[in-house]
């Protein structure tokens, strides 16, 4: 009778491991496909989201899970500091939404950073700590207090949706006394240029005058394909950032260096240096010289090796060469285009410049890249 017990109970805890097993849904990484740069990793961050440590609805550890399987590398649990209409329920532990999610962070390799958004009117308006170490510590009347507690702890700044409605009704970002006294404590790095899917051209630009960094974060409160499954774009806002590693101290590193960009709606955002450097890292040309008789037209083969799509528009070429007005080039696809002389009776032996417009790649407000290729052409003329 023992025998036949124990039998049964292993043979049912078998059946109920296999059957946990069953259920257990499969859960799926994205894997983004994006060049590193200049002997830097991109990593993949989202500095600014919230929890129901504040006014969010999820647990901490859904917002880890959440970048898990977007593809992230780093994200920021950035819950209000004066905005707590969850206390009666849940207790105000500024510190609470980091010490929950760290160890599932830990394991599943998404660096963690503690935050705080210091919720004030405008000016200042809203400002994200990151690197806190004691949110609690940064419970203040004063806010100017608060950003001298968060300096103190090591922690950096940025300003938040300078053009949100609610503070500025026309939705035109203004740059007030305060924020050049915060520029002054040496603690502010960087300006939500995008925020969700709201972009402030002129926030864009003081970060080119003022050398800050630019940043665009989800500020995701509900799960985020609640908010994104709306958009027509395939993910939330994303702030690259150009780091050795993914340690903090290497985001940190970074994030004062100002080495940043943007990539939402299509379209990546930041300086020059880097988008020229993206852009020749992701897309190549099979060809360095083309042979033709006449107008002959010869095929000439353009990959594009990311997840990024781009669109160009042509700028200035050689006359005598006829080359696509526009060219898409779509993500991870090669594009088949043809070129050929204006002319059958055009003579071209030398390398020719081609420039394009790479539309999609915003180096300033209303402000574009250009790239620039050398073709060698022996083109004769046709008899
Ligand atoms: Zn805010
Ligand atoms: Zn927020």
């Amino acid at each position: 009778m023992k025998k036949k017990n124990k039998f049964y109970l292993t043979a049912i805890l078998l059946i109920n491991i296999f059957t946990l097993a069953l259920n257990a849904q499969p859960q799926f990484r994205n894997k983004i496909n994006f060049p590193d740069i200049l002997g830097y990793r991109s990593l993949k961050c989202d500095f600014h989201t919230h929890t129901v440590f504040s006014d969010g609805n999820v647990w901490p550890t859904f917002r880890v899970e959440e970048a898990w399987r977007d593809g992230l590398d780093v994200i920021a649990l950035t819950d209000h500091l004066e905005y707590q209409p969850h206390k009666d329920h849940i207790p105000s532990n500024h510190n609470a939404p980091f010490q929950i999610a760290k160890k599932l962070a830990s394991e599943l390799d998404i660096t963690l950073i503690q935050g705080a958004e210091i919720t004030r009117n405008m000016p200042p308006g809203h400002l994200n700590a990151i690197f806190v170490k004691d949110g609690n510590a940064l419970v203040k009347d004063d806010w100017k207090e608060v950003v001298l507690e968060a300096k103190k702890q090591g922690a950096l700044l940025f300003w938040n949706h300078p053009s949100w409605v609610a503070q500025q009704p026309d939705g035109i970002a203004k740059w007030y006394a305060e924020h050049d006294w915060l520029l002054e404590t040496g603690i502010l790095f960087g300006l939500e240029v995008y925020n969700a899917n709201i972009y402030s051209p002129e926030t864009h630009q003081w970060c080119i005058d003022k050398n800050l960094a630019v940043l665009g974060n989800s500020d995701v409160h509900d799960p985020l394909h609640f908010e994104w499954e709306a958009e027509k774009v395939a993910h939330r806002p994303i702030t690259l950032v150009f780091a050795k590693d993914s340690s903090p101290e290497s985001v940190r590193e970074a994030l004062l260096d100002r080495r940043t960009a943007i990539w939402y709606d299509h379209k990546i955002i930041g300086d020059k240096k880097y988008l020229k450097e993206i852009y020749s890292k992701s897309v190549s040309i099979d060809k360095n010289k083309i042979s033709a008789i006449g107008r002959d037209s010869k095929p000439l083969l353009v990959t594009n090796n990311s997840d990024v799509d781009y669109d160009l528009n042509l700028v200035s070429a050689n006359p005598n060469i006829q080359f696509p007005k526009e060219m898409k080039l779509m993500a991870n696809r090669t594009l088949k285009v043809s070129v050929r002389a204006a002319k059958e009776d055009v003579s071209v032996k030398e390398k020719v410049t081609v420039v394009y417009e790479v539309k999609n790649l915003i180096t300033a407000p209303g402000k574009t890249l250009q790239v620039t290729y050398e073709i060698d052409f022996d083109i004769r003329p046709k008899k």
